[in-house]
């Protein structure tokens, strides 16, 4: 007899089982019909639980790369490595970048520029047109089931919800305890509204408080950013293409926990509630850097883009993480040595500035820059250039990363290193896939001359 034969029997029986056709011929059809009895023989989850203290199933060890990584508090004084200095003030989405651009806060070319910006290259286009449904509400909201479903305790609940995150494609995946200050106070329902209407008509506040945060994260990918001079035609495919997989990685677990009976909202980069930044410091995924409100992790630098789930499903959350950037950036500088619109502070240390301590960065600057780029699409030139972003997957990069991230004389050995081989700075034409049309990159005189032209709003 064939194993196919012998396996034919079990199924049948299992079929049989399933479709209660084994409970009728005991008599129990009855009862299983009764709502309540039904709900009680369903009320078990199926799941083989992971040793405790392990990361996930999948991943029973976190990967942080090679960095020497330490978990730290999250309390009033602390978020991190982040020193909190007085009151974090809940800040409106419509005074972040893109809103004070639609706004036509950043001048006319900067407006000009942001209302092209995925027009002028059609990879951005292609992307932008695909990102779109990700935003809508058919996926963003959604009422919990009435029933909640049996789940395992949080810890197990929380390696769950990783494996799923990385079944779902994500580079990484950490869960927080939600920083209140992080929420937006007020939400744009259509953030292109900005440029027609007074804010007060565009804008809602933002109610929601909830306890967790899944913290999400994509690579921008390693090749195309050696292959690209950081400023290029691809600069804004590459950073549109991660918020995109991050947004649908984020929709997806949301939807998945309302299923389970618990509130859940994704926020990502196209229909958002919240700064993402903090949230990612919270859940361990990294630490603030010199380049103001963005985060770098051990492993992958920031060359990331992420999106985040708020829930109060019940889960176990993970601490923040200290591997020595702070005391890196410090030294380092090569951000703002080699930032094109010189948007970064060359300071020794954090400043204060909303309540906490960051690196003294003039967004605007950046902002303008990246909108109003014709040498290509946006800007990452941070983001390439910075020695946390794994350059290769070699002893000799991951020695050097632990050895950075021990104190102030491994953050120079490693910034010296990093020169010596032109890690960051160079542009490597092997990897250059992407097509380029150097003319679409410019900024279309024609769509209008002003703002209040286009908008009628002045
Ligand atoms: S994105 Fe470009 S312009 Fe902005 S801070 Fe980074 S390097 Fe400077
Ligand atoms: S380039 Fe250097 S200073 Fe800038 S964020 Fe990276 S480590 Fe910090």
């Amino acid at each position: 007899m064939s194993s196919e034969q012998k396996k034919q029997p079990q199924i049948n029986r299992r079929n049989f089982l399933k479709a209660g056709a084994a409970a009728t011929f005991l008599g129990v059809a009855g009862v299983l019909k009764t709502p309540g009895k039904f709900a009680s023989a369903a009320s078990s989850v199926q799941y083989a639980a992971a040793p405790k203290g392990q990361w996930s199933k999948i991943h029973p060890v976190h990967d942080m790369g090679s960095a020497a990584v330490r978990y730290v508090e999250h309390n009033d004084q602390w978020l991190g490595t982040t020193k909190i200095v007085g009151k974090i003030k809940n800040i409106s989405e419509a005074d972040g970048g893109g809103g004070l651009l639609l706004r036509g806060k950043l001048g006319d070319k900067a407006f000009r520029g942001f209302m092209t910006q995925t027009l002028r290259s059609p990879i951005n286009t292609a992307i932008a047109q695909a990102a779109g449904p990700i935003a809508s509400p058919a996926v963003m909201e959604g009422k919990p089931a009435p029933q909640k479903m049996p789940i395992p305790d949080p810890e197990q609940m929380s390696m769950h919800i990783k494996d799923l995150a990385y079944f779902l494609r994500a580079d990484d995946v950490a869960i927080g305890k939600m920083p209140e200050y992080a929420y937006f106070s007020y939400h744009t329902l259509n953030a292109f509204d900005l440029a027609k209407k007074p804010v007060e008509e565009c804008v809602v506040p933002v109610t929601e408080r909830m306890p967790y945060v899944i913290t999400v994260l994509r690579d921008q990918h390693l090749e195309t950013m050696l292959g690209s001079t950081g400023y290029d035609g691809i600069s804004d495919a590459q950073s549109f293409n991660a918020y995109h997989l991050t947004a649908n990685i984020s929709v997806i677990i949301a939807n998945y926990i309302r299923k389970l009976g618990y509130n859940a909202r994704a926020s990502h980069a196209f229909n958002n509630i919240l700064a993402v930044t903090p949230c990612l410091i919270a859940a361990g995924l990294g630490e603030l850097s010199r380049t103001g409100n963005t985060s770098a992790h051990p492993r992958l630098g920031f060359r990331t883009k992420a999106a985040v789930v708020t829930t109060d499903l019940p889960l176990a959350p993970d601490k923040p993480i200290d591997f020595g950037l702070q005391d890196f950036c410090r030294v380092c500088k090569k951000c703002a040595t080699e930032c094109p619109a010189q948007a970064i502070s060359y300071d020794a240390d954090p400043v204060e500035y909303n309540g906490y301590l960051r690196w003294n960065v003039n967004s605007n600057t950046c902002q303008i820059f990246r909108v109003t780029n014709e040498e290509g699409i946006s800007c990452g030139r941070c983001m390439k250039v910075c020695p946390w972003n794994s350059k290769e997957d070699s002893w000799f990069h991951q020695a050097g990363t632990w050895i950075g991230s021990q104190n102030s004389a491994g953050a120079s050995l490693l910034k010296s290193i990093d020169d010596m081989f032109g890690y960051g700075t160079e542009q490597i034409l092997d990897y250059k896939w992407w097509l380029e049309w150097p003319e679409n990159h410019k900024i279309p005189e024609t769509l209008t001359t002003t703002r209040t032209s286009l908008t009628g709003v002045k």
